[in-house]
């Protein structure tokens, strides 16, 4: 069979051009990230040590690039929902202690020992299937153990402490590093009395281990938003807490609106080149199946990325692109790998044209809070972006108008 001309194998290596320049991407600013770390260490209190969250590929950042940059400012260690999350920053290089915010399962013990990784355990039997892994590893295994202090069944209930304490501290192979609650009353507004409540019990734990005889080195029940919040702060400290554990406040993103003087810097910018612009008649159609006309002619923008791509474009009714530095309103939904946005009022528009999605274009901004509130998301749920948007990392702030 003869194969057609166009369908010539690919040259060989030598021949082969450079990579295309991406079509959608997020720029990742590291120089952001560090700001970001050292605004909160100026913040805290002498002495408190920092826990950076990076589970979920780091709020989409990119655990890798972002635990090496993290460790390379200074953080004292970083935590993980999951096992396979901590090997790979360990494959990624890092040092810093990593912790596992979930118990592991029974079969997942051995490859967190032999990682060095940190365990969460909530009950005698999780810590004694990670003992008896410990064990056969030969090594020590630091644990934190997580209390429930009423949020979402996480943690040994309080009635159970005082047992989980006594059985770690027959376990040689363990040893208790920490002990830790998460605040769901942090994260509202108008919850904060309850999230006090939260804290309240969390020192009773506290003072538990401390009258057994157990306070361990690491006490942290802060995350973003109560860390900026002032009376989470205060009764944190006046319980013993020794350190924070904050995912989005590091990626400059703000879980709830506070009137703060934290200047923290968002860390992604969400950009994607035009890839077409076309005219649209009166009578066409926006959407699969639509049976509402297009009314009359406008110009728009297609760019290449869709609700595969960002999770704001689920639902991105009332939203915009920044395309020379003015919005561009989404026209339509989003499909799975695609957009319009409409831009008859911005003259020039042309293909290879750059727009942000998320951040900042020249003057302009799309705040990933605004962007993620307009879709019905948190705020840090705009930033897990899917595997076809590339990362793009920066360790100095760049110019506004910067390219990969
Ligand atoms: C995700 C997570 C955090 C980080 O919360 P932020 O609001 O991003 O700072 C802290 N602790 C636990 C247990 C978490 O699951």
């Amino acid at each position: 069979m003869t194969r057609p001309a166009t369908d010539r194998a690919p040259p060989g290596p030598a021949l082969r051009p450079a990579a295309p320049r991406p079509t959608a991407w997020a720029d990742i600013d590291l120089a952001a990230l560090c700001h970001n770390l050292e605004t909160l260490r100026r913040h805290l209190p002498a002495g408190k040590a920092v826990w950076g969250v990076v589970k979920a590929d780091a709020y989409g950042h990119g655990a890798g690039r972002v635990g090496l940059a993290l460790q390379a400012a200074g953080i004292d260690g970083l935590a993980v929902s999951a096992p396979e999350e901590g090997i790979a920053l360990r494959r990624a290089g890092v040092e810093r202690p990593v912790l596992v915010l979930e118990p592991a399962l029974p079969d997942q013990t051995a490859a967190l020992a032999a990682h060095g990784l940190t365990a969460t355990v909530t009950s005698p039997v999780e810590a004694w299937d990670l003992a008896k892994a410990a064990g056969r590893a030969g090594w020590t295994v630091p644990v934190h153990v997580r209390v429930n202090t009423g949020f979402a069944g996480h943690g040994a209930p309080a009635a159970t402490l005082a047992d989980l304490l006594d059985a770690l501290r027959h376990m040689r192979d363990l040893r208790l590093a920490g002990l830790y609650t998460h605040l769901s009353g942090s994260y509202g507004q108008g919850s904060e009395s309850g999230g006090l409540d939260e804290l309240a019990r969390f020192a009773a734990a506290v003072a538990q281990a401390d009258a057994a005889g157990l306070t361990p080195p690491s006490l942290h029940a802060l995350s973003s938003p109560a860390v900026e919040h002032p009376a989470f702060a205060a009764a944190a400290w006046r319980a013993g807490c020794t350190a924070v554990r904050c995912g989005a406040l590091l990626y400059g993103i703000r879980m709830v609106e506070r009137d703060t003087a934290f200047p923290f810097l968002p860390a992604m910018t969400v950009k994607a080149r035009v890839v077409r612009v076309a005219t649209l008649e009166a009578g066409d159609r926006l959407r699969y199946g639509d049976t509402e006309m297009v009314k009359h002619r406008m110009r728009v923008a297609v760019l290449p990325l869709g609700f595969a791509d960002a999770p704001h474009l689920r639902h991105a009714a009332g939203g915009g692109v920044l395309l020379h530095g003015r919005t561009a309103p989404f026209l339509g939904s989003a499909f799975m790998s695609g957009l319009l946005a409409d831009v008859t009022a911005i003259p020039d528009v042309r293909p290879g044209d750059e727009a942000v999605l998320i951040g900042r274009q020249g003057e302009a901004l799309l705040p990933i809070e605004t962007v993620a509130a307009r879709s019905g998301l948190r705020p840090s749920a705009a930033a897990l972006l899917g595997p076809r948007v590339a990362r793009c990392y920066r360790t100095a702030s760049p110019g506004p108008e910067a390219t990969p």
